[in-house]
Order: C-alpha cells, then sequence, then structure tokens
C-alpha cells in the first residue's frame, strides 16, 4: 500500500556538467517500476535538473529551505523559489545540519512547516550517533526528534512527509545498520506516528539511509517497515543509484 520512495542526496558534490551527465543518465536508463524516486543536487543545479527532468518519472528535492516566507536573509533560499524550480520534496534535519550548522529540532520544525505550508513534501531526517546508540536511548533520541515536529506541526502535516532513518554512525562511513537494526528503529518510529494516527501512520514512508549500496539495498528495502531509501555517495553514481532504485 506504501509506494516505496528512493531519493539521492548529492550534498555538495559535482559540477555543473558532472550533474547534467548523471541526469541525463537517471532519465534515460530508469526502467519503470512502481516506486518513486527523486534527487537532490544543489540549489545551483536545480534549473538544470528542472529541465533535465521534466516529464520524466524522477522528483526533484532540494536538500534545505528556510525557514522565513522572504525578506531580508542573505544567502537563504524559501519555499516557494524551490517551487518555483518544479521542487516537489525537500530535505529537513538533515544530520550534515544539525551538527555542522547547529540546526536544533525547533529550527528542523520550522523548516518541516514551511516547506508543508509552501505545498513541499518535506524528507525529515533523524537518527542516532554512535555514542548515543551504545548508551541504549536510540529510541528516546529519534522519539524527541520525531515529538518537536508532530508537537509542532502536528500529525496530519505528516500526510505528504517522508521519514528517513538515518543512523549519523551509518552516513557516509561504509558502516550499514542491519536490516533487523533499521526494521526495530523503523517500527518504533512507526509507532509513535499511530499513537497519534493510525491511518496517516500506516501511509506514512519511512526511508532508511546511511550507507547504502547497490549490494545492501535488497536485504533492507525487503523489511516490513522500510520503505526505500535515502542515498547519499551511491547517488552520485549512475548505475549503483538505477540499481538501488530497482531493488525498491
Ligand atoms: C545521507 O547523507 O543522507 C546518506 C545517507 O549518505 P550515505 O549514503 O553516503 O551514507
Amino acid at each position: 500500500m506504501r509506494q516505496p520512495f528512493v531519493a539521492g542526496n548529492w550534498k555538495m558534490n559535482g559540477s555543473r556538467e558532472s550533474a547534467g551527465r548523471l541526469l541525463e543518465d537517471l532519465v534515460r536508463n530508469l526502467s519503470p517500476g512502481n516506486r518513486e524516486v527523486a534527487v537532490c543536487p544543489p540549489f545551483v543545479y536545480l534549473a538544470d535538473a528542472m529541465r533535465v527532468l521534466k516529464g520524466s518519472e524522477i522528483a526533484l528535492g532540494a536538500q534545505n529551505v528556510s525557514e522565513e516566507e522572504s525578506g531580508a536573509f542573505t544567502g537563504e533560499v524559501s519555499a516557494t523559489m524551490l517551487q518555483d524550480f518544479d521542487c516537489a520534496y525537500v530535505i529537513v534535519g538533515h544530520s550534515e545540519r544539525r551538527a555542522l550548522y547547529g540546526e536544533t529540532d525547533e529550527v528542523v520544525a520550522r523548516k518541516f512547516m514551511a516547506a508543508v505550508r509552501t505545498g513541499l513534501r518535506p524528507i525529515l531526517c533523524v537518527g542516532e550517533t554512535l555514542e548515543q546508540r551504545e548508551e541504549g536511548i536510540t529510541d528516546k533520541i529519534i522519539g524527541e526528534q520525531l515529538d518537536a515536529i508532530l508537537g509542532v506541526a502536528g500529525v496530519h502535516a505528516f500526510k505528504e512527509a517522508v521519514v528517513a532513518y538515518e543512523p549519523v554512525w551509518a552516513i557516509g562511513t561504509g558502516q550499514t545498520a542491519s536490516p533487523d537494526q533499521a526494521q526495530a528503529v523503523h517500527a518504533m518510529i512507526r509507532s509513535r506516528v499511530a499513537a497519534a494516527d493510525d491511518t496517516i501512520a500506516a501511509g506514512l514512508r519511512i526511508v532508511y539511509g546511511g550507507s547504502v549500496k547497490a549490494t545492501n539495498a535488497s536485504e533492507l528495502f525487503a523489511m516490513e517497515d522500510i520503505d526505500g531509501g535515502l542515498i547519499g555517495g551511491a547517488s552520485l553514481d549512475a548505475e549503483s543509484f538505477l540499481s538501488i532504485c530497482q531493488s525498491a
């Protein structure tokens, strides 16, 4: 009943030329299937991406959004501006933004709301650090990250959202959560949302991110509550990303 979702987070990689080549490869070679695919290039390549992806099966997303609507916010990009470039999705709460740019749960909630208000679908990232996992407080940390958004946005805002479980220790490290480890957290996330609304929780796509590769995607995506993936490094290589999409 949930359509699988696979999104590529390109982060701050590539050039205009390599981004163009990657997009063309993806459009040319993505085979049809019952799953949704999106790519999230850097802001400056969104205009090119919009042109290449027009009429294709691949949706466009951004990696960040301002919590403000407009005004004197130098360097920021609003949700409305992203819609001007056909963005359907935006990543909020990525652990790199939390750790490197000091984005708190409160800021993430405001970004989530800015997206939802405008009709952009947030891809909300949550996840624990290695220390937190070792301390046995994974559920508590992720519960707090979710509650911060549920408290501000309300459960109805999750109708259009995707949640990405991204253990911080697995991002860009080559170390992947095992399917059982990931499934346990995904089930916990779903039951947390279900406590507020069963139907919304049942339809909510919860994807896994953290060193997903062509070789481990199938076993992760086969788990009951894993509805696809948010892919970093492997989304920069057309062949790997296409193979991951095929597994969903
Ligand atoms: C990410 O940054 O969202 C991510 C999942 O990265 P990687 O796949 O490279 O671990």
